[in-house]
This record gives C-alpha cells, structure tokens and sequence, in this order.
C-alpha cells in the first residue's frame, strides 16, 4: 500500500542520527521508490539554518548515486515576535515574549523563497508545540488550550504558501488526546480539510500514531478513519516515517490500520511534480 515516504530526517537534524547512505540503502532493501528528506529548520537562528544548508549540501551530494531522494524540509510554527526577534540579534538567547492579551502571530523559519535558493522542494508545516502563549504558561495538562492552539496552527498551516504536505496532524509529544480522537471536534477537522482542499495541501499519515505506546488501539482505528475522512473529500494522503535514529520498516503496522479504515493500494500518494518545487 506505502511506496514511498516523505517524511525522513538525517543526522543533520538535531534530534536524528541517520546517515542519508544507511537512509537510502533502507529504502532500497524495503522497495521504496521515492524517499524525502526532511530535517528540521525550527528556528531562524545560525544554528537551524546551518543544519539546514548541511542536509541540503548532504542530500545533493547523496542524489548523484541516490536519484529517488528527493530535498524537503520539516517547518513548526514559532511566535512571531521571537522569529522577529532573532531576525534582528540573530540569537535565540535574551528573548523576552511580550505581554499582550491576545495568541502570538505564528512565523515559519525561512521563506519560500530562502528554501527554493537553496533547492528545497517541498515542506512539511507540522505543530509541535504551542506557541500562543509566552513557554510558562503552556501547560500539558491544559488539553482544551491545546486543541484551540492545534486547530489554530493547523489552520494557518494549511493557508500558507510554504506548506506542501500537513505534517503529522494533531501530533502531540505528551498523547494528551491519544486516548479517543473524538475529543477533537470533527468541524475542527473539517474546517482543516477544507482548507487543504482549498489551497492544494497534501495531508501526511504518520507512522507515530500507529506505533506509539501513548496511542490506545481506539485511537488508532479513529486516527486512521480521520484520514481515510480527507482522502474520500479529495486530500492526497503521503506517507511518513518521520524516522529519527533507526529506519526499520513500519508499514506493515501501519497498513493493518490504514486497511480497516478502507485504503488500498493506490490510494497513497507520490508528490506530484507539478507540486514540487
Ligand atoms: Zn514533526
Ligand atoms: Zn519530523
């Protein structure tokens, strides 16, 4: 059913270990026929965009005997006044949020532009965590706050140019809703589908989902049913790894998922090239 995955990060990705050789050389043994490597520019600060320039300086390199690699990157959503910040000083460090009564405007780390100079050709725009509100005042345990600040990034990703595929949606690190995915409103949803639709988006299927221990086997059938919702709407659906350190095989858990919700071969896609940029 999965032919390729969109979602990779090498070693260059400061929380992932893999060389682009033993990424390419998994994807060869497992039949995949394209393979996109994503590694995390979070912040527009010297330290992501470094990393960046060396995944994509290591991609380019590794294309010449690994065609089917193909160069993207993974966006989060950041307060605006700290992207603003860094801008400026070109640090993280000495970032004071300001007080305002209203959720923080949501920035990515490069634009379009910055990632089509450098080669890149699609992104994934996925949330990670909540940036509405100053760090002290996020809380785990705050499961309505997150599910507001899920939809609001969400949404926004889902409208901005720079967004090929929704990364990963309604991925949270603590599972506070992986328990039953009805807790999240289905209008949420469909307002989200809505816009994917609207402005051409992809939607991923992370393998996260259907093999963390925080996601219950409810969730997983529901989880699969949200995206099988998208596909029947008209959403392409790609598949994610989102490997970090190690790049076994997933597919086979995943699929058990996808098959009960009504997939089947064909239905996952490759990106196009007309999307591509
Ligand atoms: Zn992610
Ligand atoms: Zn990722």
């Amino acid at each position: 059913m999965i032919h390729s995955d969109w979602h990779i990060h090498s070693e260059y990705s400061y929380d992932a270990s893999n060389p682009l050789e033993t990424i390419a050389q998994n994807a060869q043994a497992q039949g995949l026929c394209r393979v996109g490597i994503t590694d995390h520019a979070n912040f527009n600060d010297e330290k992501f965009l470094s990393d960046l320039h060396r995944s994509v300086a290591g991609v380019k390199e590794a294309q010449k005997k690994y065609p089917f690699m193909v160069l993207g990157v993974e966006l989060t959503p950041i307060e605006k006044p700290e992207f603003d910040y860094i801008a400026k000083t070109g640090v993280r460090e000495g970032y004071v949020p300001p007080v305002q009564d209203t959720p923080f405007d949501i920035e990515l780390a490069a634009s379009k532009e910055e990632l089509m100079a450098l080669g890149v050709r699609y992104a994934i725009g996925a949330s990670h965590w909540r940036v509405d509100v100053p760090k002290e005042q996020r809380s785990t345990t705050d499961r309505e706050a997150y599910i507001k600040e899920w939809y609001r990034q969400q949404m926004w990703l889902a409208c901005d140019e720079r967004v090929t595929i929704l990364g990963h949606p309604w991925y949270h690190g603590k599972g506070i809703w992986y328990e039953d995915f009805a807790v999240i409103p289905h209008s949420m949803n469909m307002d989200i589908a809505a816009a994917l639709k609207e402005n051409g988006k992809y939607v991923e299927c992370n393998s996260h989902f259907f093999h963390t221990a925080m996601a219950t086997e409810k969730f997983r059938h529901q989880y699969a049913e949200f995206l099988r919702e998208l596909f029947e709407m008209g959403i392409p659906v790609t598949y994610g790894s989102d490997a970090h350190k190690s790049y076994g095989d997933a597919r086979g858990q995943v699929e058990k998922y996808l098959a009960a919700a009504g997939f089947v071969d064909g239905d996952f896609a490759e990106l196009a090239e007309k999307d591509l940029w």
